[in-house]
């Protein structure tokens, strides 16, 4: 497995489905390549802080309505 490779499958390797070959492909290729762990290491990092900075839901209609309520009562 080449570096482009191995970068190209980086999301689906640390979140989605798959094959048993190709996480072993994947996981040699890390052990012998530092660039690669490097490129790896920041992606997780982007996979573990974004729940913590994409809202994972949209606000319900009762949160909406109380947050405009305050807004209004701030005015
Ligand atoms: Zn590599």
């Amino acid at each position: 497995m080449s570096c482009k490779q191995t970068t190209e499958d980086a999301t689906n390797y640390l979140e989605g489905p798959n094959t048993f070959g190709r996480r072993i492909a994947h996981y040699f290729h890390l052990l012998m390549c530092y660039r690669c762990r490097r490129f790896y290491r920041q992606i997780q990092l982007v996979i573990r802080l974004s729940p913590t900075i994409l809202p994972t839901q949209a606000p319900s209609d009762a949160e909406v309505e109380a947050l405009l309520a305050r807004l209004k009562a701030d005015n």
